[in-house]
């Protein structure tokens, strides 16, 4: 356990303007699309029978992917489960499957359809299921910030890279500036290329990814990062703070991530001697501190999987996994890291009544909610995408 002594304050989190989900619109967001459809009854006993014969009906037509954030009910139903980069390259590797049906979020939807072919069609069974951190960053803030370090002079020492997490219009964004896509799994690596191009890095829109991957990973001082603030004239940051830093962070988080703190630590480290603290690099840079272990949503099953019995886990992830995870090692004691539980409000938008919806409505010659990234944006993308795919 390693706690944080500079003199550094953690950022409190960004305030979200969060609309009641399924309530009214917001066009510069993920969140609040009404999902069209007549949805059956959570309560119909004949659910499952539904799903089961309606993707029956549809065969190798229809491919469903299941991020492990999603519920158990749904996640019954999947052929492959991942992360969404994982799940986003399952889809391509699938050319024979007219629908892709994405149990997950609309950037992983939007990723899975700018890498499959033009007539493979990309469902998300609710349109309401954003992502609050994808939501943090929207293009018109992330040119301005640009816009600002133009006038500065000093964008072209930035390489702009933006966690997989973000709107494909952000990818196009880092694609048109030569920067990178990355993964929880891969941000070192990106970052380490992106150091080889430039001398500063723009990371959207995860100021912890990029601060964590950055000072715990790369060796960097924390006072190598500063934090830009959209919502503040020329992010709340001096020019010569701008300047001076090496990496300019955007100020987003993830809600589900960003809510353990080192509170949480410490009070299940008092309550279960003994036990291993495992968190996801998305949670705030003290709470990784304190953690023994860190890493991507793989990694962490991966360690959970080859824990030995007996041994006890507090983990800082999406409450759907730890809980699978729980039930999938009985001889383990493993648990939510925070004693408040907490899903992904917006992953739980997809339950069995969309997925049942969505697979009849394609069994009835109707395909809904289609996920449609335009050509110019996915061309984009994809160069940022595919550099990823190329880091050493
Ligand atoms: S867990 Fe966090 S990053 Fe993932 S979809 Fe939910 S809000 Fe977004």
């Amino acid at each position: 356990m390693n706690l944080v002594t500079a003199t550094w304050t953690e950022p409190g989190n960004t305030p979200v303007a969060l609309l009641l989900l399924g309530k009214g619109t917001d066009p510069a967001s993920e969140r609040g699309v009404d999902c069209p459809g007549d949805l059956p009854a959570p309560s119909d006993p004949d659910l499952v029978a539904r799903a089961t014969a309606a993707k029956a009906a549809l065969g190798d037509r229809v491919f469903v992917l299941g991020h492990h954030y999603q519920r158990d009910e749904v996640i019954q139903f999947a052929d492959v489960t991942g992360d969404s980069f994982k799940l986003a390259q399952q889809a391509a590797a699938r050319p024979e499957a007219e629908f892709i049906v994405f149990c997950g979020v609309h950037f992983m939807a939007e990723s899975a359809d700018i890498l499959t072919k033009p007539e493979q069609q990309v469902i998300l069974p609710d349109l309401a299921a954003g992502c609050s951190m994808a939501d943090m960053a929207v293009l018109g803030q992330v040119e301005t910030a640009w816009e600002h370090f133009q006038d500065l002079g000093i964008a072209g020492d930035i390489v702009p890279v933006t966690y997989m997490n973000s709107s494909a219009d952000i990818k196009g964004f880092v694609g048109r500036n030569s920067g990178v896509v990355c993964t929880s799994s891969n941000a070192k690596r990106a970052l380490d290329w992106s150091f080889e191009q430039g001398s500063k890095v723009f990371f959207l829109p995860d100021q912890h990814l990029g601060r964590n991957t950055a000072v715990l990973e790369m060796g960097f001082d924390l006072d190598d990062c500063v934090l830009y603030d959209p919502h503040k004239p020329h992010g709340g940051l001096t020019d010569e703070q701008l300047r001076n830093a090496r990496m300019i962070l955007w100020r987003g988080h993830c809600s589900v991530h960003g809510r353990f703190t080192i509170d949480s630590v410490r009070e299940v480290r008092e309550r279960v001697p003994g036990v291993n603290v495992l968190v996801h690099p998305e949670c705030r840079h003290d709470v990784v501190r304190a953690a023994d272990y860190v890493g991507s949503t793989e990694y962490i099953i991966k360690a959970l999987d080859a824990a030995p019995a007996g041994s006890a886990w507090a983990v800082g992830t999406e409450l759907n996994l730890v809980r699978r995870m729980a039930l999938a090692h009985p001889d383990k004691q493993i648990m939510f890291l925070d004693r408040t539980v907490c899903y992904c409000s917006t992953m739980n938008r997809i339950d069995l009544p969309h997925l049942v919806w969505t697979l009849e409505e394609l069994v009835a010659g109707r395909v809904p909610n289609v996920i449609t990234v335009d050509e110019k944006t996915a061309r984009e993308a994809r160069v940022a995408l595919d550099q990823m795919l190329a880091l050493p």
